[in-house]
C-alpha cells in the first residue's frame, strides 16, 4: 500500500500556512486563533476522508475509521497541531498528517482492518502557554486531573477551559483512560543522530526519564568594596561551582545521559553588591531509572559541598519528574518490520525528549517513529526536514499501523 507522497506533502504545506511566520516557521500556541484554524482543517480533512471525528472535554480530537471488528480497542496514531511560539512547521504536524495519508491510502485501496484506526491530535503537547506540556495526552492516561488542566492560566491570566470554550473544542467524550490496541507517533527526531549517522528512520523504544529540580543558594549580601574576600559568603560564587560540577556530572555515569542548568536569577544583582540568594534550575534526563538515581544523589552532593566551601544555605526544590518509559517490544518490531519491507536503513534509539506517546503507553503498547530534521534542530523557525525523510516515515508508519490494526 504505498503512500501518495505528493498528496501528503500538499497536506503539510497547507497545514503549514495556518498560523505560518515569516522566518518560515509556525505559531501556534494552544487553544489560540490559529490553534482553532488548524483544529478546523484537520476535521475537514478527516470529514472529507469519512472519518467519524469525536472531540473530548480536553479538546484532543480523535478521527476514527471503522475497523471489521469495530468493539476492539484502536489502532491509534498521531501527535499534535499546536507549536511553541515561533516553532517548526513539523513538529507535531507530521505525526497527525502522516496517520491521515495512511488512513486515505486505506481507503484509496478499500482496505478494511480488523481493529478501528483513530487518529489522534493531542491538546496542548507543547504547554509554553499553559504549562506543563503534554496535558491532553496526560489527563486522557489519567495522570493529570482535568480539573487542574482546566484551570491552569497562561501569562495574561486566560483561563485554559475558557480559552478552549472559546475556539469551541470542548468537547462531549469523557476525557478519561480506555483501552488502546497500539499508539503509533511519526515525529521529527529533534536531535542529530539520525542526520549524523546518515540513517533514515528511527525506532524509537522509549522515551527518556526526566527530573527537574530548583536549587536555592542563600549567602550574604555585602559590599563589594569593604567585605574582605575571606569573609565573603557569595550566593554566586558557591552557584556557579556547583553548576560547573553538574556539567560533569553525565560523563561519570553515561554516554546518553544529559543534564542541564537552563535558568538562573540572582539577588540584588548589582555590580558593586555581593550576591546573597541565587537560584537555579536543574534538569536531567536519561533511560535508566538507577543512573537517574545517582544523578540525583551526585547533584545533591555537589551543592552541599560548594555550599559549605562558600558557607552558605540551600535548599533543593523538586519541581516535576518523570520516570523512563520503555515502549512495546511488538510494535516496535511493526515498525522495523515496515523499515524492511521498503528497504529503510533504520536503527533503535530512545527519545531525550518528551511526547505524548509516554502517556499514550500508560493505556496500550506504543512505540515512535524517528525521521532524521536538518541539522537536528527543532522547537526553532529554522527547523527543516528533507520531503524524502518525511514520506519514508509516514511509509513506515503506514505499514505499521495497518500491522497493529490487524493484529
Ligand atoms: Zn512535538
Amino acid at each position: 500500500m504505498p503512500i501518495n507522497p505528493v498528496r501528503f506533502r500538499q497536506s503539510m504545506e497547507e497545514m503549514a500556512r495556518v498560523g505560518a511566520t515569516k522566518g518560515g516557521g509556525v505559531n501556534r500556541l494552544t487553544l489560540t486563533d490559529a490553534d482553532k484554524e488548524a483544529r478546523d482543517l484537520f476535521a475537514l480533512w478527516a470529514g472529507d476522508a469519512d472519518l467519524d471525528l469525536r472531540i473530548d472535554e480536553m479538546g484532543n480530537m480523535f478521527a476514527r475509521r471503522s475497523g471489521r471488528e469495530d468493539d476492539a480497542p484502536p489502532a491509534m496514531a498521531g501527535s499534535h497541531l499546536d507549536s511553541v511560539p515561533n516553532g517548526g512547521r513539523f513538529d507535531g504536524s507530521l505525526g497527525v498528517l502522516a496517520a491521515l495519508e495512511a488512513v486515505r491510502t486505506l481507503n484509496d485501496e478499500s482496505i478494511v482492518t480488523r481493529r478501528p484506526i483513530e487518529i489522534v491530535n493531542w491538546t496542548n503537547e507543547e504547554g509554553p502557554r499553559f504549562p506543563p506540556s503534554m496535558v491532553g495526552s496526560g489527563v486522557f492516561a489519567g495522570a493529570i486531573p482535568l480539573e487542574a488542566a482546566y484551570e491552569t492560566r497562561d501569562s495574561e491570566g486566560a483561563r485554559f477551559l475558557d480559552e478552549l470554550e472559546r475556539i469551541g473544542y470542548r468537547g462531549d467524550a469523557p476525557c478519561t483512560p480506555r483501552p488502546i490496541g497500539s499508539y503509533l507517533e511519526l515525529h521529527i527526531e529533534q536531535g542529530p543522530v539520525l542526520v549524523n549517522e546518515g540513517v533514515q528512520v528511527g525506532i524509537v523504544e522509549g522515551i527518556f526519564g526526566l527530573t527537574w529540580l530548583r536549587v536555592t543558594m542563600k549567602g550574604e549580601r555585602d559590599h563589594a568594596g569593604p567585605t574582605p574576600m575571606h569573609l565573603r559568603r557569595d550566593a554566586l560564587v558557591g552557584a556557579a561551582r556547583t553548576i560547573a560540577a553538574i556539567r560533569e556530572i553525565p560523563e561519570k555515569l553515561h554516554p546518553e545521559f544529559v543534564a542541564t542548568v537552563g535558568e538562573l536569577s540572582l539577588s540584588p544583582g548589582a555590580i558593586n553588591v555581593i550576591p546573597d540568594e541565587v537560584t537555579f534550575s536543574v534538569d536531567f534526563r536519561h533511560s535508566e531509572p538507577e543512573l537517574m538515581n545517582e544523578a540525583r544523589n551526585l547533584v545533591e552532593e555537589a551543592v552541599h559541598r560548594e555550599a559549605e566551601r562558600e558557607n552558605l544555605e540551600v535548599e533543593i526544590q523538586d519541581v516535576g519528574s518523570s520516570t523512563p518509559t520503555a515502549f512495546d517490544a511488538g510494535v516496535a518490531q511493526a515498525v522495523r518490520s515496515a523499515c524492511e519491507e521498503s528497504g529503510y536503513s533504520h536503527r533503535s534509539m530512545w527519545s531525550a525528549a518528551g511526547h505524548d506517546a509516554r502517556y499514550a503507553a500508560d493505556l496500550g503498547p506504543a512505540a515512535m517513529i524517528f525521521v532524521p530534521c536538518v541539522a537536528g534542530k527543532s522547537h526553532s523557525e529554522e527547523e527543516d526536514m528533507d520531503w524524502e525523510d518525511g514520506c519514508r516515515g509516514c511509509d513506515v508508519l503506514a505499514r505499521a499501523l495497518v500491522k497493529m490494526a490487524d493484529s
